[in-house]
C-alpha cells in the first residue's frame, strides 16, 4: 500500500518514485509505503494551495466557521478509526491514541469561536471626521511540518485555527506515521472544505525545505527535535516568512519534602512512562528535594513494575483482555537508541532501579519493546540527564534545597514544561515565578495548556517567538491592518491643503 500525498483534493501518488516503508511497531511488520516528495510534488502542493488560499481567504467568516463545525462533529464522531491509524503506526495504546485527539479536537473546538477573535477595533471620530478602525487578515498559504509523536494533535494545535482565520495549509508530516494526515484530509472534504485549501505533503528534508525557500508560503508553524527546530527557524526566517519552531524538551518535576508521595509517584509513572516517554512534556527527571528520595523511589519502583507493556491494539474488550499501559518505542533504530542511553547511564555510575532491557511484553516477539526505566542517583553530567533520551527512561536526582532544585532546572537549557508537587502554596507560587519555563505544573505532572491558552515553551525548546493555538495562535495566522478613514460631507467644498504631518 501506497501511503500518497493530498493535493488538490484528492489523493497523489507523486512522481518521485521515492518511497519509504512505514512499519508496525508492536509486530515489527511493514505496513505500508509512503511517498517522499521531490520537487516536482511540492510544486504541485504548494501551487494547489495558492491557487486555493484567496476565494478561501475571502469566504465569509459564517461559512468557514461552519466548515470547521462540520469537521469537528466528523471528527468526534469517528475519532475511533484515526485513534486506530494511530495504534497501528506510531504504537501508542489506543485510550492514549484517543486522549491525542481529544486534545486536538480541543483546538478545532476553540477555531470554531473564531469570529470573536478576528474582530478588530473601532475608534469612532478619533479626529475631527476621522474614523479609525483594525482588521485581521489571513496570510496566504502556510506550512505546518509535524513529529512522529503526534500524527494527529500536533496538526490540529494549528491547522484548525490556519483554516478557520482564511489560510490554505500545507501540512507535511512525520514520515515514521503519515497516514493519519491523509484521514484528516479525507475528513476536511467530507466536512465541505473546498479542494487545496488542506493539502498534505509528504516527505523528509526535501519537502520541507521546498516549504521552508519558497516564497508563497508565507510562515512555517514547525514542531520536532531542537536541531532541526533551529535549522527551519533560521532558514524559514532567511527567506522572509513567520516561523514558530517548537523543539525538544528534558521536563524536570520537583518533589518537595511536604508532597503527596503517593500522588508524585503516581504522577512520575504516568508522566514518565506514558506514551513510552515519547511525550515532549513528558517528565524525564525528577527532582527530589530534602530527604525523601529513598521513600519516593521505593514507591516509583513498586508502580513502575505494575505496567503493562504491550500491543495497544489490545483493547478491553467482551473477551476480557485488558489494554497495556505502554506500547512499543517507534521504530528499532530509536528503541536501540534508547536502550544504549540506558547502557550509558548505567556505566557512568547511576543506579538501575528499574531495568526496561530485561521487560516482557504482551506483543509479537519482533514489537519495538522496551519497559519502564527508573534510574536514581543521576547527577547533571551524565548523558541520561544531558540528552533528550525521548523513551520510558525516568532519572531520579537528588538535591538537598528548593534553592538547589531552581538551579538545576534554570541551568537545563531546555524550558517546555516543568512541575512541582508539593501542598505549600507558598512554595508554588514562588517556583511559578521562579522558574525559566513555558509551562508549569503545580500538582499537574503534564501541563498541557488547554486550547484558548497558548503551548510553548521557552529556550532551546522554542525558536520564534508565538506559540501554538489560543490568541497567539490566531495572531500567528493573520496580519493586522489598520484603516483611517474620512468621509466629507456632502456639503463640504472648500479646499484644505496642509501638507504637515497629521495630527
Ligand atoms: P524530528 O526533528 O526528527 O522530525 C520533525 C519533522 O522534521 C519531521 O516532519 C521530519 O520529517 C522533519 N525533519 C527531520 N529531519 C530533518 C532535516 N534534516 N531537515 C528538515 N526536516 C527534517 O523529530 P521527531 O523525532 O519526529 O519528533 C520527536 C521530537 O519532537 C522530540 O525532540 C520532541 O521533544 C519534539 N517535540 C516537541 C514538541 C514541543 O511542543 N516542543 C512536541 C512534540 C514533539
Amino acid at each position: 500500500m501506497t501511503i500518497s500525498h493530498w493535493i488538490d483534493g484528492q489523493e497523489d501518488a507523486g512522481t518521485s518514485g521515492r518511497l519509504l516503508d512505514v512499519t508496525n511497531p508492536a509486530t515489527g511488520v511493514v505496513s505500508g509505503q509512503v511517498a517522499l516528495a521531490d520537487a516536482a510534488d511540492a510544486e504541485r502542493a504548494i501551487a494547489g494551495a495558492a491557487a486555493a488560499a484567496t476565494a478561501w481567504g475571502e469566504t465569509s467568516l459564517a461559512r468557514r466557521t461552519q466548515v470547521v463545525f462540520a469537521f469537528r462533529e466528523l471528527l468526534n464522531a469517528r475519532k475511533g478509526e484515526l485513534a486506530e491509524i494511530i495504534t497501528s503506526e506510531h504504537g501508542k495504546v489506543f485510550s492514549d491514541a484517543m486522549g491525542e485527539i481529544a486534545r486536538g479536537q480541543e483546538v478545532v473546538e476553540f477555531a470554531c469561536g473564531i469570529n470573536h477573535l478576528l474582530k478588530g477595533g473601532h475608534s469612532p471620530s478619533a479626529s475631527t471626521g476621522v474614523d479609525v478602525h483594525s482588521l485581521r487578515a489571513p496570510l496566504g498559504v502556510v506550512g505546518i511540518i509535524s513529529p512522529f509523536n503526534f500524527p494527529a494533535m500536533v496538526p490540529m494545535w494549528f491547522f484548525p485555527v490556519a483554516i478557520a482565520a482564511g489560510n490554505a495549509v500545507v501540512l507535511k508530516p512525520s514520515e515514521k506515521d503519515p497516514s493519519a494526515s491523509l484521514w484528516l484530509a479525507r475528513l476536511w472534504r467530507e466536512a465541505g472544505l473546498p479542494d487545496g485549501v488542506f493539502t498534505v505533503l509528504q516527505g523528509d528534508k526535501v519537502a520541507v525545505d521546498a516549504l521552508l525557500t519558497d516564497e508563497r508560503v508565507k510562515a512555517v508553524s514547525f514542531v520536532g527535535s531542537t536541531p532541526i527546530a533551529q535549522y527551519v527557524y533560521e532558514t524559514a526566517s532567511a527567506h522572509g516568512k513567520r516561523v514558530q519552531a517548537l523543539g525538544g524538551a528534558k521536563n524536570h518535576m520537583v518533589v518537595l519534602p511536604d508532597a503527596d508521595l503517593d500522588l508524585a509517584a503516581d504522577s512520575a509513572v504516568n508522566a514518565g512512562f506514558g506514551s513510552a516517554g515519547e511525550r515532549c512534556m513528558a517528565i524525564s527527571v525528577l527532582v527530589a528535594v530534602g530527604g525523601i528520595a529513598d521513600e519516593l523511589v521505593a514507591r516509583i519502583a513498586d508502580r513502575a513494575g505494575d505496567v503493562v507493556v504491550g500491543d495497544g491494539r489490545r483493547r478491553q474488550g467482551g473477551g476480557g483482555e485488558k489494554e497495556p499501559d505502554m506500547g512499543p518505542l517507534v521504530t528499532q533504530a530509536h528503541r536501540d537508541k534508547v536502550s544504549s542511553f540506558i547502557d550509558a547511564g548505567e556505566e557512568a555510575g547511576a543506579k538501575v532501579v528499574v531495568d526496561g532491557r530485561t521487560v516482557q511484553a504482551d506483543g509479537a516477539a519482533d514489537g519495538f519493546w522496551l519497559g519502564p526505566t527508573l534510574f536514581d542517583h543521576v547527577t547533571p553530567q551524565m548523558s541520561i540527564y544531558t540528552e533528550e533520551i525521548f523513551g520510558p527512561v525516568l532519572s531520579v536526582v537528588r538535591v538537598e534545597t528548593y534553592e538547589d532544585a531552581i538551579e538545576l532546572v534554570n541551568a537545563n537549557p531546555y524550558g517546555n514544561g516543568t512541575a512541582i508537587f508539593t501542598n505549600d502554596g507558598g512554595a508554588a507560587r514562588r517556583f511559578e515565578n521562579d522558574v525559566e519555563v513555558g509551562m508549569i505544573g503545580v500538582n499537574v505532572p503534564i501541563p498541557v495548556p488547554v486550547a484558548y491558552y497558548s503551548f510553548g515553551g521557552w529556550k532551546n525548546s522554542l525558536f520564534g517567538d508565538t506559540h501554538a493555538h489560543g490568541t497567539e495562535g490566531v495572531h500567528f495566522f493573520t496580519r493586522g491592518k489598520v484603516v483611517t478613514s474620512r468621509w466629507p460631507e456632502p456639503t463640504t467644498e472648500a479646499r484644505a491643503l496642509a501638507l504637515g504631518m497629521p495630527t
